[in-house]
């Protein structure tokens, strides 16, 4: 299974820089389904291939569970599938997040790139290869591959062989690549789960939620289960809309400028949201709601049949009022909503009784000898069988162009901890109350750094 990625962009060998693979070496990467290899086919200053070859062992694949026969014949070592985006993910991640340390300049400029895929399975033809690329400013070409080259009466198979040309910035056709490629094949090979919503929503950020075909991509990304599509057309058109948060207190907008290039609010909601319906919550506190954002997302799904919001801050407590007035929910809707003023360092009767707590983008906002009452509060009285607490992951803010070094996100954060400080932290808290914790990252990943903010999911 091979892609290649060749440019004419003048040197056309820093596309090694961009990769972050160097054009003289053959480097190859292990995977969970087999190996990937990077090499060069052709590296000059007028002209420079890349290509990403997949060696996939079909009986690896499938060692250790039940097989038939089929499960060990078949087409998967050979096309452009799934694997193929979980190679792109791994070996040019950095790549795909859009970064490049040497070349920054170059990140942002839209150069030619061709990319080959001597066999990609197009479910639905030629037409739907069209539907998908095209309306990204693709010229495509594609040759149907026969059957069997013996027997041309058998026909064509449902395999293409395809070029794509564009030009467009390098970490934009990953991305597109990323989402479209197992779109076409439509046969994931993993299991597609709440995470999968938010893979989508990050890679698919700019452009998939004013795709054409948006339905379509949806549908088949998320094979076809219908309440995950559904999550990810509201989160997609969410962002369509006018931002109703626009005239935003002018600290919250400075980090959300900062933040935005990734729409890692929209990402943090939608990696919330996924991660309690996963756990199958029904009522539901937000705790340091501050304008609502995460209510109103909670309010468009029925599945959450009691909502609350509590903030210290009146003032953002009325914003949150007015935003959810201007909301256009109906008044059965609006009925399962409460909002209060409480603090989430005092104890407080009116936090018992969910089943879910989110503490979204808070707890850095407390000075640090404040965070102990928090964890009593939140954990030994309101004691709800999930929380979920997101904060920044500080090794990531060398990423944002800017903000100067040694500079914290908000000036109103008291601390931003590194993913082995939230971690340690977390770990403590999660033994110390008798809850389990995993940690998820939200926002484009940087192999260096992680990802821009992370989050704890705690379950009891
Ligand atoms: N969760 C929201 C807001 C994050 S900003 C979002 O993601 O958009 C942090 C919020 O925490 C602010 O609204 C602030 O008023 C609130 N906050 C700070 N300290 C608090 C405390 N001790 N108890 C409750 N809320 C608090």
């Amino acid at each position: 299974m091979l892609l290649t990625l060749t440019t004419t962009y003048g040197p056309a060998t820093d596309l090694g820089y961009l990769l972050h693979k160097h054009p003289d070496r053959c480097q190859a990467f292990p995977m969970s389904f087999g190996q990937a290899f990077v090499f060069y086919p052709e590296a000059g200053a007028e002209r420079c291939t890349a290509a990403l070859m997949l060696d996939i062992d079909p009986v690896g694949l499938v060692r250790g569970k039940s097989t038939s026969l089929e499960q060990y014949v078949n087409d998967r070592p050979y096309v452009a599938s799934s694997f193929l985006s979980v190679a792109i993910a791994k070996v040019f991640g950095t790549a795909l997040a859009g970064q490049c340390n040497q070349r920054p300049e170059l990140v942002a400029t839209a150069i030619p790139l061709t990319v080959s895929l001597p066999v990609l399975p197009c479910r639905g033809g030629e037409a739907v290869l069209r539907q998908l690329f095209e309306p990204l400013g693709y010229e495509v070409t594609a040759q149907p591959l026969p059957l069997d080259d013996q027997f041309p009466d058998w026909g064509n198979s449902p395999y293409f062989a395809v070029n794509l040309h564009h030009t467009v910035r390098l970490a934009d056709l990953l991305s597109h690549l990323y989402v479209l490629i197992p779109v076409l094949d439509d046969e994931k090979h993993y299991w597609v789960g709440d995470e999968e919503v938010e893979k989508l929503l990050r890679h698919g950020s700019g452009w998939l939620s004013h795709h054409p075909a948006r339905e379509t991509i949806t549908r088949r990304y998320l094979k076809q289960q219908r309440q995950l599509t559904r999550l990810a057309l509201e989160q997609l058109s969410e962002g369509d809309r006018p931002d109703p948060d626009a005239e935003e207190a002018p600290q919250a907008q400075a980090e959300e400028q900062l933040e935005q290039p990734i729409s890692l609010n929209q990402q943090r909601m939608a990696a919330v949201v996924a991660a309690l319906k996963a756990s199958g919550a029904k009522r539901v506190v937000d705790l340091g709601c501050g304008e609502g954002k995460l209510l109103r997302s909670l309010l468009k799904d029925p599945g959450f049949e009691h909502i609350a919001g509590v903030d210290v801050s009146h003032r953002a407590l009325e914003r949150a009022q007015e935003r959810l007035e201007r909301g256009f929910f109906s008044p059965t809707q609006r009925s399962r909503l409460n909002l209060f003023q409480g603090s989430l360092t005092y104890r407080d009767e009116r936090l018992s009784g969910f089943d879910a707590a989110t503490v979204v983008e808070v707890i850095e906002h407390l000075d640090p000898d404040r965070l102990a009452s928090l964890e009593r509060v939140l954990f030994e009285f309101a004691r709800p069988q999930v929380v979920i607490i997101t904060t920044p992951n500080i090794e990531y803010n060398s990423r944002f162009a800017g903000l100067p070094a040694g500079t914290l996100r908000h000036s109103d954060h008291r601390f931003e901890w590194t993913r082995a400080e939230f971690q340690t932290w977390a770990t403590q808290v999660a033994e110390r109350f008798g809850y389990r914790v995993q940690f998820h990252g939200i926002g484009a990943e940087d192999l260096a750094v992680g990802t821009p903010t992370q989050m704890g999911v705690f379950e009891r």
